[in-house]
C-alpha cells in the first residue's frame, strides 16, 4: 500500500516537471526541486482532529511527507519541539505581545537538522542508496550520520577546518567517515560535487536533493497546530542555506491550499550575522541573487554560509510575506547568548541568540511591534557550543575566605 501523496517534482525556477519515483540532485537549470503533492487527496484523507491524536514527532504529518512506504521511516525519537515564552526577556523590552522560544534544541542529535536528514534518508532508503555524502558546519553532519547509521548506510561527510571538534567526533562516532578541509563550506561542497561522478555517493547538500526541505517543513506545520491554526506574527529565523524558512513558507502553501489556514501569514525574518550576511545584502539592495559573500566570519557555525543555492527562494518567501532581513554584530550575538542564559535560564544556541539580538533590534526601528506574537528558532542545543568561563577557583588546602562567597 502507498502512502504517500507526493505526485512529481517541480523545479523551483522554471517550474519544470520531474518524475518523483527516482533520486534527484538539483535541477537542469541548477536550480533546488520542490516536492509537489495531490493537496485534494490530503485534504480528503486526514482531519485536525485525527492529527491531534497522533504521536509526537515528524511522521504524524505523514500525508504530508513524500515516503510512501511505512518500513523506510526512520526514526530516532523526534518530538514535537515546546514553544517556551521568553517572559523576563520580553518584559524587559516592554513586549506586551507573546516573545516565544521554539526550542529545537530538543530534537534527536541537538538540532533541527534531524528534520530534513531524517527525511532525506528515509527518502534515500526507498530508493535503495547505499551510500551518502555532504559538506557540513557540524549539525547537518551529525544529524546525517544517525539516521544513516540507523538506516545501515554509509556516509562521507566534509567539514570545514575550523568546525568545532565535538561537533566533528560526533558526527565520527555515529559512524560516518569525516573529514577536515582547509576551506569554508561551499569549498567542501565542491568536493562532494565533484566525487558524485567518480566515488558514486549521493550528495545531500543543503537544498540539492529535494527532500530535506520537506523535513524542515514539519517546522511550519508543527507551528500551525501548536498555534490552533492561527499563525504568529513574526518568525525570525537565523538564516544559513535557508532550508527550514523555505520549508515553512511551503508548509503554510500547503495548509491554506487544504483550508486549514487563512491567507494571514508570519513575517518571515531572515537573521544573519554581520560577517556573513549575503541575503541580508541582497534583501536590502533588492535584487533576485545574492552573490558570494567573501571571507565570511562568524563563530555561529550553522549560519556561516557564504552563497546559498536557495537565495531567490528566500528572498521570495521573505518579500511575499512582508518580512525583512537583519545583520547583527557577533558582539551583539554573544552577548544576548549570556543574556537570555543569565536572566531566562535558557540556554540557546549562538545563532538562536542572534535571533533574540535581531528581535531587539526590529523593536527599537519598530519593524516589529510590541504587541505582536513573536517566534524566535533556537535551532541546536547551546551545549554544542563553546561557553567563556565565569567560574573561580578555591585551594582546599588553604584557609577559605567565606567572605567572598
Ligand atoms: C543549519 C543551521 C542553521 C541554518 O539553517 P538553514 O535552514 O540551513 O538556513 C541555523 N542554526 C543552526 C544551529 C544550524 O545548525
Amino acid at each position: 500500500m502507498t502512502l504517500s501523496y507526493l505526485t512529481h517534482l517541480e523545479c523551483s525556477y522554471t517550474g519544470k516537471e520531474y518524475e518523483a519515483g527516482k533520486p534527484h540532485n538539483l535541477s537542469e537549470a541548477g536550480k533546488p526541486l520542490l516536492a509537489r503533492y495531490d493537496l485534494d487527496a490530503i485534504k480528503g484523507s486526514i482531519t485536525k482532529g485525527e492529527l491531534a491524536k497522533r504521536d509526537e514527532g515528524f511522521w504524524r504529518y505523514r500525508e504530508f511527507l513524500p515516503v510512501a512506504k511505512s518500513v523506510n521511516r526512520v526514526s530516532l525519537g523526534e518530538v514535537v519541539t515546546p514553544m517556551i515564552p521568553l517572559k523576563k526577556m520580553a518584559r524587559k523590552e516592554g513586549h506586551t505581545g507573546e516573545l516565544i522560544v521554539k526550542d529545537e534544541g530538543r530534537l534527536p542529535t541537538g538540532s533541527f537538522k534531524a528534520r530534513g536528514l531524517c527525511l532525506a534518508v528515509s527518502m534515500a532508503k526507498e530508493f535503495g542508496l547505499k551510500h551518502l555524502a555532504m559538506p557540513t558546519n557540524g549539525n547537518a553532519g551529525a544529524a546525517l550520520a544517525a539516521y544513516a547509521s540507523a538506516a545501515d548506510m554509509r556516509t562521507t561527510v566534509f567539514c570545514p577546518d575550523d568546525t568545532p571538534r565535538v561537533n566533528i567526533e560526533e558526527i565520527a562516532f555515529q559512524g560516518a567517515d569525516v573529514y577536515t578541509v582547509n576551506g569554508l563550506i561551499t569549498d567542501c561542497g565542491k568536493i562532494v560535487g565533484e566525487g558524485k561522478e567518480k566515488v558514486g555517493w549521493f550528495d545531500v547538500s543543503t537544498l540539492k536533493e529535494p527532500y530535506r526541505i520537506e523535513g524542515k517543513k514539519t517546522m511550519g506545520l508543527e507551528l500551525a497546530e501548536q498555534f490552533g491554526w492561527e499563525l504568529p506574527d513574526a518568525i525570525f529565523y537565523p538564516t544559513g542555506g535557508g532550508t527550514g524558512l523555505i520549508g515553512m513558507a511551503k508548509a503554510f502553501d500547503e495548509l491554506e491550499a487544504i483550508g486549514w489556514i487563512g491567507s494571514k501569514r508570519p513575517k518571515l525574518i531572515v537573521v544573519q550575522a554581520s560577517g556573513c550576511a549575503p541575503i541580508v545584502k541582497a534583501w536590502e539592495e533588492g535584487v533576485e541573487h545574492a552573490p558570494l559573500w567573501e571571507n565570511a566570519t562568524t563563530a555561529a557555525a550553522g549560519i556561516r554560509v557564504p552563497a546559498a543555492v536557495g537565495d531567490f527562494l528566500i528572498l521570495r518567501a521573505v518579500r511575499e510575506t512582508n518580512g525583512f532581513a537583519i545583520a547583527v554584530d557577533e558582539k551583539d550575538i554573544f552577548d544576548s547568548w549570556r543574556e537570555v542564559a543569565r536572566d531566562e535560564g535558557f540556554l540557546l544556541c549562538p545563532e538562536g541568540a542572534a535571533t533574540y539580538a535581531a528581535y531587539r533590534q526590529a523593536v527599537k526601528t519598530g519593524q516589529i511591534e510590541k504587541t505582536d506574537k513573536v517566534v524566535l528558532f533556537n535551532c541546536a542545543t547551546g551545549l554544542k557550543y563553546p561557553m567563556a568561563s565565569d567560574s573561580k577557583t578555591i585551594d582546599r588546602t588553604k584557609t577559605i575566605d567565606y567572605d567572598q562567597f
